[in-house]
């Protein structure tokens, strides 16, 4: 099969023959359809010191992906061949107490699929039957292979009661912007998305009802008084890694707000404690998507009326990867969708 691999250890990916995957008991065989490019598969792709520590030469990389059941283990009860699926592409330890407890977004010994094992860049991928995801027939192949950041978006916006709520995310890359779709689904006020980049804040107002700020051209305080708020942001999604995003955020938030935290900063960054502590914030870190209940929600919300579709700005047959990472890479890009059939 085709497979898309990190066979140096330098910037790239390289197209390789690779066998196709043998299937244990508890296993499915998936023929990938589409799949979608990841800011980790950038990271990846660039050999960055984080993947150069993590991802091992010869891995077959890649973990948002939608297909189809081709093949099943002889333990596998209720899936079938045929069955269009996507995945979750965390595989979950069963032996820490938080797995015990049925949190299996919390198994510290979670392996990435496409970061520590096999991943899903390729005509097939086996993946335990456990994490596949059914697909209904609401919700096409490229939607399918973007589910895995919509969750982290779905997930980070439900951290916190967000109904009549006002709304800030800092960063308006795909997962900011989705998470602005799902705070509008489920009846937020105002959203508000700040970027530096102008592209992506066209793109973030193409795709949801929100009030996009250059952060570079306004300040958060005038765009408060412009929507009459009086006091402050309820709830913030940082979702830039930014640290001067993250500043301006606890600026900008309600005594007592809540912060959800996906962005992830580059080293430590230091954080100014005691304005954290006399606003009373609360910070919750947010890793992943809760398997599963975030998919069903996330589900549910497309069946009822989500649409992100607008967040995906390219699609390439996958013998043209190269310009689907130069697309990533460039900044001007939403989501970008790799076609495999
Ligand atoms: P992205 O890099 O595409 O988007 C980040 C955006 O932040 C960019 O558009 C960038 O221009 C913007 N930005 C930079 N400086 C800013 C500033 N000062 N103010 C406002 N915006 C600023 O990333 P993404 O794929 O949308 O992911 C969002 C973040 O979530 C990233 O940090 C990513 O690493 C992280 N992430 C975390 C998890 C997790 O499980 N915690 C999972 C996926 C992604
Ligand atoms: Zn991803």
């Amino acid at each position: 099969m085709k497979a898309l691999a990190k066979t140096k250890p330098e910037p790239g990916l390289w197209m390789e023959r690779r066998a196709v995957p043998e299937i244990g008991p508890d296993d499915v065989l998936i023929r990938i359809r589409k799949t979608g490019i990841c800011g980790t598969d950038i990271h990846i792709w660039n050999w960055d010191d984080w993947a150069a520590r993590t991802v091992p030469v010869g891995l077959v990389t890649g973990h948002e992906f939608a297909g189809e059941i081709v093949e099943i283990g002889r333990n596998v009860e209720g899936l079938a061949i045929g069955q269009r699926c996507s995945g979750e592409g965390h595989l979950i330890g069963r032996q820490s107490r938080q797995s015990r407890a049925g949190k299996f977004h919390l198994d510290p010994a979670t392996r990435g699929i496409g970061v520590n094992e096999q991943g899903a860049f390729a005509e097939y991928l086996r993946l335990p039957a456990f994490n596949v995801v059914p697909l209904p027939d609401a919700i096409d192949d490229e939607i399918g292979a973007i589910l895995d950041p919509l969750g982290n978006a779905v997930h980070t916006a439900l951290s916190f009661d967000l109904v009549g709520e006002d709304v800030l995310i800092t960063g308006a890359g795909p997962i900011g912007i989705m998470a602005a779709a799902v705070a509008r689904h489920v009846g937020a006020r105002h959203v508000v998305i700040t970027d530096v980049n102008p592209a992506r804040l066209e793109l973030a107002a193409q795709v949801a009802d929100v009030v996009p700020v250059d952060v570079t051209k306004e300040n958060l305080a005038d765009v408060k008084a412009r929507l009459k708020m009086t006091e402050g942001f309820d709830v913030g999604m940082e979702m830039s890694g930014n640290q001067a995003a993250l500043d301006q955020m606890v600026e900008a938030m309600v005594m007592g707000g809540r912060i959800a935290m996906l962005g992830i900063p580059p080293g430590k960054s230091p954080v100014d404690w005691s304005r954290i502590v006399f606003k009373a914030i609360t910070i919750k870190g947010v890793y992943g998507r809760e398997i599963f209940e975030t998919w069903y929600k996330m589900i549910a919300m497309l069946e009822n009326g989500l649409d992100v579709r607008k967040v995906i700005t390219h699609r390439f047959g996958v013998d043209a990867f190269r310009d689907g990472f130069m697309a990533m890479k460039s900044g001007q890009s939403g989501k970008v969708v790799l076609d495999w059939t």
